[in-house]
């Protein structure tokens, strides 16, 4: 059951299994026309390069306004969207729009070098025509896929290890350039990481948390990016909020940083703005 809490928000009432069944019902049932319907945005993260002292790209990241729920975060629906195969057509539709503000983006700055990374989910990377799929969207939108990252995460590529890497192979071969998403959050099984074809890691959030007051996490982490360096992969550190945080993944070398202390997920029309800010860093 809804109730309501004054100023137009639901609140649910998950302590049942009962509420829990119905709030998934109603997502699924939902997003299913959200794909159709405007409620879908993405918008866009960027990572800041250490080295270059620019921003080198930025992580499209999807957001879901319902009439009914209001904001839904992507924690909640991604799942939802995958146990019911919706995350198929969806994944179209991210791949595409992010083509499009790419192309928007450059019409409006010309000569700018700017990667946008997608999010792939595992689902919808293991679905039979993938390649055809993804290959028709840059085909159709006429984007070179030099220009664009895939993510995708570290615990669902070790999990499905055999079928994703001929597949990842594959999208390498095409001209995308492949990261381990949430690295430090699985397995983080570097037997398995060194065989995939990936350009780079993106270290989770949750040992970026720890970095400032635990020593151990500061040995793992610079730890980490050395050996991430000696394999020849870009390090971008996850979720990077406090100025201390960035201190220390300087001293380590750390190549790329995203998180609020440079800037939260914009929308679109706002990233050219930060491209042409210096001094997201201070
Ligand atoms: P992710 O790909 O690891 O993205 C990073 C998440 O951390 C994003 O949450 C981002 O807004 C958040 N974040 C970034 N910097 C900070 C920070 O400094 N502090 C904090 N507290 N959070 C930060 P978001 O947008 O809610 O997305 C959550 C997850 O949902 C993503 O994790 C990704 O796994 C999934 N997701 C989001 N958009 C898409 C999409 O378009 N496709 C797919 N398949 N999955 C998506
Ligand atoms: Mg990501
Ligand atoms: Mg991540
Ligand atoms: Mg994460």
């Amino acid at each position: 059951d809804v109730k309501e809490t004054g100023k137009n928000n639901y609140r649910w009432f998950s302590d049942t299994i009962e509420d829990i069944r119905t709030r998934r019902m109603l997502i699924e049932q939902f997003l299913k026309d959200a794909i159709n319907g405007e409620e879908l945005t993405l918008h866009y993260q960027p990572k800041w390069d250490l080295v270059q002292n620019k921003i080198a790209g930025v992580e499209a990241l999807l957001r879901w306004t319902n009439p009914q729920l209001g904001h839904v975060s992507p924690y909640e629906f991604i799942p939802i969207a995958e146990s019911s195969g919706i995350i198929n057509d969806m994944g179209e539709w991210i791949m595409r729009t992010a083509c499009r503000q790419f192309v928007a983006w450059q019409k409006q700055s010309p000569g700018m070098s700017l990667i946008v990374a997608i999010n792939i989910s595992g689902v919808q990377l293991l679905q039979p025509n993938f390649i055809e799929r993804i290959q028709g969207v840059f085909t159709d939108e006429n984007v070179d896929p030099c220009h664009f990252e895939l993510e995708v995460t570290e615990s669902f590529a070790i999990e499905n290890f055999e079928e994703v890497i001929n597949i990842l192979v594959e999208l390498r071969n095409l001209g995308f350039m492949i990261s381990i998403d949430d690295f430090g959050a699985g397995y983080s099984s570097m037997k398995y990481v060194c065989q995939l074809p990936i350009q780079c890691m993106k270290i989770d959030k949750t040992l970026i948390d720890q970095l400032a007051d635990n020593v151990r996490s500061q040995v793992v982490v610079s730890t980490l990016i050395e050996m991430a360096h000696r394999l020849k992969l870009t390090v971008v550190a996850e979720g990077v909020e406090l100025p201390e945080q960035l201190h220390l993944l300087r001293t380590y070398r750390c190549d790329q940083i995203q998180g609020f202390l440079i800037s939260k997920p914009v929308p679109a029309d706002r990233v050219i703005e930060l491209l042409h800010t210096n001094d997201l860093v201070r």
